[in-house]
């Protein structure tokens, strides 16, 4: 029996792109999968090199390799409609941080909060006590992602009036 192909590809799961890691000022996921090109002019524009192509070939910031200064490069390059002016907030995403953190088996480590211009993390009295992070304080730039040696710190979006 002939099977139509073309019938077949109607019933296959369509492929479903993670949004998590998009660049900062990108006004919805649904804009920026609507509009990028893929053409990459955010990913050499970027001085601190943290664009990459991620899922689906679509730009991702990558804070493994770094952290954003939100210099609004990316933004700026963008010839599509898929950014806020850069006078707007980049982004609701703030640190947060999982039970990986070494502080859990009483290990003794601040490489986070030393990464932290902002000074967005800080630690009670007591040796290994879990770092807290103020959230009015933390920017989302990703800078205690990297050195972080269990990589227990995500940056995600947290729910605000704006984004609810
Ligand atoms: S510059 Fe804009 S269109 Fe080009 S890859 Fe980056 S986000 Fe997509
Ligand atoms: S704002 Fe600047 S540092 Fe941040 S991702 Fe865009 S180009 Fe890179
Ligand atoms: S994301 Fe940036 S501002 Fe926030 S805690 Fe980490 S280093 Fe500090």
């Amino acid at each position: 029996m002939d099977f139509d192909a073309n019938k077949r590809s109607l019933f296959r799961p369509k492929k479903v792109i993670t949004t998590d890691n998009l660049l900062p000022w990108v006004i919805s996921p649904k804009q920026f999968l609507d509009n990028c090109t893929q053409c990459g002019d955010c990913l050499a524009v970027c001085p601190e090199e943290i664009i990459v192509k991620g899922d689906g070939g679509f730009p991702n910031v990558d804070f493994d390799l770094g952290e954003c200064d939100f210099c609004g490069k990316c933004a700026e390059i963008c010839k599509e409609p898929i950014f806020t002016a850069i006078t707007e907030s980049p982004w609701h995403k703030k640190a947060s941080i999982n039970n990986t953190c070494l502080a859990n088996q009483n290990i003794y480590c601040r490489s986070c909060a030393e990464s932290c211009e902002a000074q967005a993390l800080t630690f009670q009295i007591g040796i290994s006590a879990v770092p807290q992070i103020d959230n009015d304080l933390c920017t989302g730039c990703g800078a205690c992602v990297a050195p972080c040696p269990t990589k227990a710190i995500e940056v995600k979006p947290i729910e605000t009036k704006e984004n609810k």
